[in-house]
This record gives structure tokens, C-alpha cells and sequence, in this order.
């Protein structure tokens, strides 16, 4: 039994930190767009469209965080439980896979 969370033992990690990195970049993007650009339509419109193509792609790296052995998506998991502030924590702490336990039962 290992103390490393499950996400850094799978090399999952990265994917969440990208997913709040991109989400910061959508939302900075966007009050750009607003406070700079509040007369200009195109640049408004484009600015937005692109915060919200960053956001997409976030979301999408978000939810690829999977067990590598049930393929249940744990962001999506994590999400699903009660709202929780630390909800985003206690993903990252994770110690196994809350559907099959994986790694503990990987060499029953
Ligand atoms: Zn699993």
C-alpha cells in the first residue's frame, strides 16, 4: 500500500493542474475582453469565444482523469458527491479509485 495520491501514481495530475490553469486563462480572457475591448464587438466576441474554447478544453482534460482500470471518471465523481468546497482536494488526496479500489486490489 503506497501514501502517494492516486492521480500522481497514475501520472493523472498534470490534468487537473492544467484544467485550473486553463480555467484561470478562460476567465482572465474574458474580463480582458470586457474592461479593454468594451466598445469593439469583434474583439469582444472573438476574446470571448476564445476564453470560452479554453474553458471546453479544460473541461475535457478535467474529465479524462480516469482509473486506469474501470475507467471511472474521477472528476466527474468528485463533482458528483455532495458540493463540497474541498471537493478539488480530496481528489487530489485520493489514496485509491472510489469504485474499484484500485491500487489496493491490484495484485488480488
Ligand atoms: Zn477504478
Amino acid at each position: 500500500m503506497t501514501n502517494e495520491s492516486v492521480i500522481r501514481s497514475t501520472s493523472q495530475a498534470w490534468k487537473f493542474y492544467a484544467f485550473n490553469i486553463l480555467s484561470l486563462m478562460s476567465v482572465f480572457v474574458i474580463v480582458v475582453a470586457a474592461v479593454y475591448f468594451p466598445t469593439s464587438k469583434w474583439q469582444t466576441t472573438f476574446l470571448s469565444i476564445f476564453g470560452g474554447l479554453l474553458a471546453c478544453i479544460g473541461f475535457f482534460i478535467a474529465l479524462s482523469i480516469q482509473c486506469p482500470k474501470c475507467q471511472s471518471r474521477w472528476w466527474k465523481l468528485s463533482l458528483n458527491k455532495p458540493v463540497s468546497s474541498r471537493a478539488h482536494a480530496k481528489l487530489m488526496s485520493m489514496k485509491a479509485c472510489p469504485c474499484c479500489d484500485f491500487p489496493q486490489n491490484k495484485s488480488a
